[in-house]
C-alpha cells in the first residue's frame, strides 16, 4: 500500500472550499507536470520565481483578498488560506510574492492612504511588486525597539540612514517596508514610523548574504542619506510600533509556520520505508496529528485576524509550536529514511539535504522561539 498525503487527510474547512482547494492542487500539478518547478520544502521564502508568481497571480491566486476596487478578486481570508496551504503542500516556489501578498497588502488596506492604496495595490495582485520588510538591524533582532536607522523630515521629503540586515529577497525586491526612527523617545516603542520604500534607489545599496546551503534568498540593505518623498510615510508617524505588531500577527501565524516542511513529509509518505515499515508509519501518523492540530490553532488565529483583532499572543504561540514541528518532521525522516541526505543526490535525497540545511532557520526568522514563549509566558502571567 502507498501512503499518500494531501492536505484533505485532515480537511476542517466548510466543504464549498473544497472546490477551490481541487483548482489550486490541479493547477499545482500542471505546473510540476510540464516541469516549471520541482517542490522544494521552505519555497516560500527561498523559492524565487517571477514567472510562476505572475501565472498564480493570472488566476486570480495572489492579492487574494485585496478589494476589487483596488485590482484584488476581494475573497475571503479563508479562501487565501486554502490556497496558501496548497502552494506550501505542493512546494511552490512563491517567495517573491509572498511577502507582498501576506502583510502588505493586509497592511497598505489598514494603515495606507488613498494614493498609497491606488499605488501599490494593483501590482501586488498582479504578482508585479514584490516587498523586502526592514525591521532587524545589525544590533537590533529580537530587541527590535533598539533599531537605529532614522529618518529625518526635510524640505523634500524623508532622508533614511541606517543598515537593515536579513532583508528576505531585497534584491528583486521592488519595494520595501521600513521602520525607522522618525523622533527620539523616552518610551522604547515610541518614535518609531513605517515608510514604504521604492526600490531600486541610488542611495539604498543592497548587497547578498549568501546562506549555508549557498542560497541568496536574504541581504543586507544599506540606507545612505537617502531621500524619500514626503508621501512614502505609511500609517501615522509615531505609530510605526504598533503598526509593525499588527503585521506580526500576519506574519508570524500563517500556515507556512506549521508547513514549510509538508512536501519533504508528502515525499516520505510515497517512499519504500513507509510502505514497508510499520514504525516508519507510526511515525508518519504521529506527525500527521500534530499538524492537524496546528492547523487548527492557526486557522483560528487567521480568523481573529479576518475579525479584525490582533491576537499577538495567539500568533506566537502558533509560530513557536509550528516551526518546531517543521523542524521535527526533518529530524524524524533523518532518522527514518533509508537514504542517506545529498544536495546532489536523487529527488528524495536532495529534498532532504536541502530541508537539512534550512532547519535552524525556522525557529528565528519573524522573531526568535525564546522570544515569543516570553511574550506568551507575560500574557499568561
Ligand atoms: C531566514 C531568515 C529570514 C529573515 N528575514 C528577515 C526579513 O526579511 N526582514 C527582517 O527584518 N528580518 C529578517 N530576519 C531576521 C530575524 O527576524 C532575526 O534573525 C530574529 O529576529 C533574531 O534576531 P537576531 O538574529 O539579531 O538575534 P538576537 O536577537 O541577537 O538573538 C540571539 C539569540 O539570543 C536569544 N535572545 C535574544 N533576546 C532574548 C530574550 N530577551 N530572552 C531570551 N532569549 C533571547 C535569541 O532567542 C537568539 O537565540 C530573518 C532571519 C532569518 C533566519
Amino acid at each position: 500500500m502507498e501512503m499518500s498525503l494531501t492536505l484533505s487527510a485532515v480537511e476542517s474547512l466548510p466543504p464549498q472550499l473544497s472546490d477551490l482547494r481541487a483548482e489550486v492542487r490541479a493547477f499545482l500539478d500542471h505546473e510540476v507536470a510540464e516541469g516549471r518547478f520541482v517542490p522544494e520544502s521552505d519555497a516560500w521564502l527561498s523559492g524565487i520565481d517571477l514567472d510562476f508568481s505572475r501565472r498564480l497571480a493570472d488566476q486570480g491566486w495572489v492579492g487574494m483578498t485585496i478589494p476589487t476596487r483596488y485590482g484584488g478578486a476581494g475573497r475571503s481570508d479563508l479562501e487565501r488560506y486554502v490556497v496558501t496551504e496548497e502552494l506550501l503542500a505542493a512546494g511552490a516556489p512563491v517567495a517573491a510574492h509572498w511577502i507582498a501578498d501576506r502583510q502588505m497588502g493586509p497592511g497598505i488596506l489598514r494603515n495606507g492612504t488613498e494614493e498609497q492604496k491606488i499605488t501599490y495595490l494593483p501590482g501586488i495582485a498582479r504578482g508585479e511588486r514584490y516587498f523586502g520588510i526592514g525591521m532587524s538591524e545589525p544590533d537590533a533582532g529580537s530587541d527590535l525597539a533598539a533599531i537605529r536607522t532614522r529618518a529625518r523630515e526635510t524640505a523634500d521629503g524623508w532622508r533614511i540612514t541606517g543598515t537593515k540586515l536579513w532583508t528576505s529577497g531585497a534584491h528583486i525586491a521592488t519595494n520595501m517596508v521600513l521602520l525607522a526612527r522618525t523622533a527620539p523617545s523616552d518610551d522604547r516603542h515610541g518614535g518609531l514610523s513605517q515608510f514604504l520604500v521604492d526600490l531600486p534607489h541610488p542611495d539604498v545599496h543592497i548587497k547578498p548574504i549568501i546562506t549555508i546551503d549557498g542560497g541568496h534568498h536574504f541581504n543586507e540593505v544599506v540606507f545612505d542619506d537617502a531621500l524619500l518623498p514626503g508621501t512614502a510615510l505609511l500609517g501615522k508617524r509615531g505609530d510605526g510600533w504598533r503598526q509593525v505588531t499588527q503585521e506580526l500577527g500576519n506574519e508570524r501565524s500563517g500556515p507556512e509556520r506549521i508547513l514549510s516542511t509538508l512536501p519533504l513529509l508528502r515525499a516520505w509518505a510515497r517512499t519504500d520505508t513507509v510502505r514497508t515499515d510499520p514504525s516508519a508509519r507510526a511515525v508518519l501518523g504521529a506527525l500527521v496529528s500534530r499538524m492537524a492540530v496546528l492547523r487548527q490553532l492557526s486557522m483560528s488565529v487567521a480568523q481573529e485576524l479576518a475579525g479584525g483583532r490582533n491576537p499577538t499572543v495567539e500568533a506566537a504561540m502558533v509560530k513557536d509550536l509550528g516551526t518546531v514541528f517543521e523542524g521535527d518532521v526533518v529530524e524524524a525522516i533523518r532518522a527514518h529514511a533509508d537514504v542517506e541526505p545529498d544536495p546532489g543526490g536523487d529527488e528524495f535525497s536532495s529534498l532532504l539535504a536541502k530541508s537539512i540545511l534550512h532547519t535552524p532557520a525556522f525557529t528565528l526568522r519573524g522573531g526568535t522561539n525564546e522570544v515569543l514563549r516570553s511574550i506568551v509566558a507575560k500574557a499568561v502571567l
